[in-house]
């Protein structure tokens, strides 16, 4: 696996890749791999002659009082990791690399960018989708791939793509969770025994309100109140950050379920702040 820090000679790279006719995917990440990661790295290695994966904490991401200083990394358990998963290439940026001191470009994509984790987060997404824009054109992949757990942000991504017409497959892939059932994220290294304990409960709430919305229901309120009885009954150490039924593509909260609809939760536990989310009246295969 070949490492690379410095942005032009990924790009050099990329662009010979690109030239000997290969197909490329790319995995941008921002470290300490777990499953998750590792399952994006080797859908990319299934479906592509050469996969990349970025491995940068992207500080614009990150508000003023977010915890990029205290974000986990392990660069070389990373880059095991990466290996393993038969990634070709491991770019690791350094910021100044990445973000001039008079960087001055943003991308934005705020009619998706306002709800839910933007309610809380109002930098977030526009750095979010600033530092793919950037790996994009580094890269210029013929495909790249998220995860389905940052739903919000892949919604993003793609209609960037889209809007742009950016010549990139974007790709997203399902949740990756423990045996518990609590999604895998690089920040559940934040919680506490007892929060850990309480953490599969996000899941199994969303899992609640999809068996009431087979049943029938369909009142988004109603829906809304019953997850949060259950959060407020299975997961008490939880700070419901939000509770929001929403558009999966347009990310905007629905009053009644009139099709797929994406349940979508944040949930403060302890120093983690928890995301997950599950389609209701899911109609897709698997
Ligand atoms: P991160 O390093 O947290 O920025 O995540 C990098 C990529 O991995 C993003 O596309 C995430 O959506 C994806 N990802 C993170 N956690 C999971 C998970 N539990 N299952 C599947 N994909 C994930």
């Amino acid at each position: 696996m070949l490492r690379i820090t410095d942005p032009k000679s990924f790009q050099t790279q990329a662009m010979a890749d690109r030239a000997a006719g290969l197909t490329t995917a790319l995995v941008p990440t921002m470290g300490f791999f777990h499953a998750g990661h590792l399952s994006l790295m080797r859908w990319a290695r299934e479906h592509a002659d050469r996969v990349y994966v970025s491995l940068f904490v992207n500080p614009t991401q990150f508000g003023a009082n977010e915890d990029l200083d205290a974000y986990p990394a392990d660069l070389e358990r990373d880059a095991k990791l990466a290996a393993g998963a038969g990634v070709d290439m491991l770019f690791t940026p350094q910021r100044d690399d990445v973000y001039a001191p008079d960087h001055a470009t943003w991308v934005e994509v705020p009619e998706l960018g306002q709800n839910l984790c933007g309610l809380t987060r109002p930098v977030h997404f526009r750095g979010v989708a600033t530092i793919v824009s950037i790996l994009l054109n580094l890269a210029q992949p013929s495909m790249a791939v998220f995860g389905q757990k940052d739903w919000q942000q892949l919604a993003i991504i793609r209609r960037m793509a889209r809007d742009l017409f950016i010549p990139t497959r974007i790709v997203g892939r399902p949740i990756v969770r423990e045996a518990d059932g609590l999604a895998m994220s690089s920040r559940n290294v934040y919680l506490g025994e007892a929060e850990r304990a309480q953490a599969p409960g996000l899941q199994q709430g969303l899992k609640h309100i999809a068996a009431l919305a087979d049943a029938g229901e369909r009142d988004a309120a109603t829906l809304k109140q019953a997850l949060a009885d259950f959060y407020a009954e299975h997961v008490p150490g939880g700070e419901v950050d939000y509770i929001e039924l929403v558009d999966p593509d347009a990310i905007v909260p629905v009053d009644a379920l009139t099709g797929p609809t994406l349940a979508a939760v944040a949930v403060r536990l302890g120093k983690a702040r928890l995301i997950d989310n599950l389609v209701l009246l899911d109609d897709s295969e698997g």
